[in-house]
């Protein structure tokens, strides 16, 4: 995709296929391979049996190469075209044919059809083809009256989408004899001045180049030579520039227009991005200094993470398990975008607002009745934390300060601040290396009831006798209701829930479910301790609740929890509950958060993830058996290989990102949580790849070979 750009224009006949053919030329004329390729061509006529795409012809003429993926008869917008001859127009599948051909080795000039807006489909328009590629866009402006106001919005609607503007070609495509409408004849020159001077300041400002003011030249014929050498004249200054930002981003293979996102400053390469970011930034649970390798992202799109370098990986992670909806969910961008316009942060000490409110009412229908005071916060582990104090708080609040200890299961994680790691396994949780910082937990033993087993009572035994030897200073018992995430991926009886929970009261503790990992549907119900029918008194969410947008999360408590809090005279708090983060309530992820449980709540949510929980099933089942697979089991949108041995990250990634998915193993867990909206084409490729990794692994000591990596599917 290096070598390529986009041309778009502010409106339908704005002169784009002028300017493409006379880019094709200036091109020509300096030596370098290029070739046109509209993704979609509508009006074109039938000529000897074919239908001849009215751009393509233009191109030829101007003694270059071009082609139309898609062609359709009538002269109108791409979706209704298609729809009058019965078809529709795929984003995706039109996107992949863009790429494949962007592959080769020429400058590939895409050329849109009409203004950014113009549909595709019911749902995708132009810009939504441009955001899929992420090639720069050379904006062709339609100078006539009111270019101006169109070539700001599209400035605009490129920059919101991300995407990187190349340069500006204002052209002129209508005779000065034919007035535009609304156009006082005499005036018209004035106009077409003061657009071009305009627009020269506006791209100044916001330093993008303005690459060429093309009068209109009459005559664009194969017999008439001088109206196209006068174009190429004109867009040579545009070719040597496009040329520039195609020769740096060649250097490192990756889309763009030769200025960073900070715009001020010169991209870096893909060998200095790889070189700051080994020389100073430090990476997830690895070393400063011998850290494990990292690959750039340079975009996302649905269930798929691009790389530098244009290659394409399903992601099986949805980015540690948040990124329920996928990547560019429009929804949420568009209500990132909206908030971020209004007001993206204000204090929430004193002062309140919509989308905090907003996210309030749309999380408390999904609790169970009780559940009814919500407390936001900033991350997962920031969440258990507040949980924790909520806890403590609140037998304090009683007048029992005995009650400051958390019971925990073994195979936990529940956060790395202090608190919450106090909580995780004590081997895996690298406790042994915080000693003396960490409050002193009481464990007990993983659940041993598997979720998928007929429920045996004695495996809540370990449980009942620690609860009963502890009560007095127990202030709650802390789960991931039937799903341990980061401890080992395990599913365990919803029975020990519900028998947990009567504990809990029995004894007087309070009972914590973190569904920081489990909840907005990803074992199946919207959070997993609807499993087992229970209330708990404290409940943590985080990642997925903003689609995994940004960071957030949220603790709900129990009316009798707040409220227990809350009564408590001044020499016990006074009611007040002490903890209030910077960025509490953050509008712009209330907004998001909303938007992510409406495009939840709007989908079908139960059948994708039953139909993913079958596909996987089935999908994982031939690694059952394998030396050196433990088990293999599958929850909702969650499949496992538990490996015998703990697994050499980087050698299976490496495996995994060969056969074109993202799956980041640790320990001796080798696991896929895709986003609910991969499609069953993702979901078999994610799953052939990780049968791939175990079978190579089984005869190659616990390690995959790269050179058992399936040959693609096509
Ligand atoms: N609790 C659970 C169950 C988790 O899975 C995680 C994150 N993996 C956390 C807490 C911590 O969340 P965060 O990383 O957002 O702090």
């Amino acid at each position: 995709m290096a070598r390529s750009f986009f041309i778009t224009g502010t409106d339908t006949d704005a002169g784009k296929s002028i300017v493409t053919a006379g880019l094709l030329r200036a091109l020509a004329a300096k030596g370098v391979p290029a070739r046109a390729v509209k993704p979609v061509q509508t009006g074109c006529m039938p000529v000897n049996g074919l239908n001849e795409a009215p751009d393509v012809q233009l191109y030829r003429k101007a003694g270059g190469r071009g082609k139309a993926l898609k062609a359709f008869g009538v002269p109108c917008s791409p979706h209704l075209a298609a729809r009058l001859e019965h078809a529709r127009l795929d984003l995706a599948e039109l996107a992949r044919a863009c790429r494949a051909e962007a592959a080769g080795v020429d400058i590939v000039l895409f050329e849109g059809a009409g203004g950014l807006y113009v549909p595709l489909n019911e749902q995708d328009t132009m810009l939504d083809l441009m955001r899929e590629l992420m090639l720069p866009v050379l904006l062709v402006v339609a100078n006539r009256l009111g270019c101006i106001n169109h070539a700001i919005l599209s400035l605009d609607a490129l920059e919101n989408a991300g995407i990187d503007t190349a340069g500006i070609v204002l052209c002129r495509t209508l005779p000065p004899s034919i007035p535009d409408p609304g156009t006082a004849t005499g005036a018209e020159t004035a106009i077409l001045e003061e657009n071009a001077r305009f627009l020269k300041g506006l791209a100044g400002k916001r330093q993008i180049p303005f690459l060429a003011d093309i009068p209109f030249i009459p005559n664009f014929s194969p017999e008439d030579p001088y109206a196209w050498h006068r174009l190429e004249a004109l867009l040579m200054p545009a070719a040597e520039h496009l040329l520039g930002v195609a020769s740096c981003d060649a250097a490192d293979a990756s889309p763009k227009s030769g200025m960073s996102d900070l715009a001020t400053q010169p991209a870096l390469s893909a060998q200095e991005i790889l070189d700051f970011d080994r020389a100073h930034l430090w990476h997830p649970y690895t070393s400063a200094l011998a850290p494990l390798p990292v690959r750039e992202v340079t975009g996302t799109s649905g269930a798929r993470i691009l790389l530098r370098g244009g290659q394409e990986l399903i992601d099986g992670m949805s980015s540690w398990w948040c990124a329920l909806h996928g990547y560019g969910n429009k929804s949420l961008v568009k209500a990132a975008q909206r908030q971020a316009a209004r007001f993206s942060h204000v204090m929430f000490g004193g002062l309140t607002h919509a989308p905090a409110v907003e996210l309030g009412r749309r999380l408390l229908p999904l609790l169970p009745k009780g559940l009814e005071h919500i407390f936001y916060a900033d991350s997962g582990s920031v969440a258990v934390e507040v949980a924790m104090k909520m806890a403590v708080q609140f037998w304090r609040s009683l007048g029992n300060t005995e009650k400051s200890r958390f019971v925990a299961l073994r195979g936990a994680y529940h956060g790395d601040t202090t608190g919450a790691m106090s909580l995780c396994d004590p081997v895996t949780g690298m406790h042994a290396l915080f000693t003396g910082l960490l409050p002193r937990q009481i464990f007990v033993e993983r659940p041993t009831c598997r979720f998928h087993e007929p429920y045996d009572p004695r495996s809540f035994h370990p449980m009942e006798r620690a609860l009963r030897e502890h009560a007095a200073k127990i202030a709650a018992v802390v789960i991931e209701p039937v799903v341990q995430g980061a401890g080992g991926m395990w599913f365990y009886h919803p029975q020990y829930i519900k028998s947990l929970r009567s504990l809990c009261d029995e004894l007087g503790m309070l009972l914590i479910a973190d569904e920081i990992a489990t909840g907005f549907g990803r074992t199946g119900r919207m959070f997993a301790y609807e499993w087992a029918g229970i209330t708990p008194d404290i409940l943590c969410m985080g990642k997925a609740m903003t689609g995994g947008m940004m960071t957030f999360s949220a603790v709900a408590a129990t009316a009798e929890t707040a409220g227990g809090i809350s009564t408590a005279p001044p020499e016990r708090g006074g009611g007040l509950f002490m903890h209030g983060p910077t960025f509490m309530a953050n509008p712009l992820a209330c907004a998001v958060a909303c938007a992510s449980i409406d495009t939840l709540l709007a989908s079908p949510w139960r059948e994708r993830v039953s139909a993913i929980e079958h596909s996987l099933s089935q999908g994982l089942a031939p690694c059952r058996g394998l030396p050196g697979v433990a088990d293999v089991r599958v929850l909702g949108a969650i499949g496992v290989v538990e490996t015998e041995q703990p697994v050499d990250v980087e050698r299976w990634q490496d495996f995994f990102v060969a056969c074109g998915v993202w799956i980041r193993p640790f320990g001796h867990t080798v696991y896929v949580m895709p986003p609910l909206i991969a499609s069953p084409d993702d979901l078999a490729r994610l799953t052939r790849a990780l049968c791939a990794a175990a079978r190579s692994a089984a005869s190659h000591g616990g390690t995959p070979q790269i050179k058992d990596v399936p040959p693609p599917l096509s």
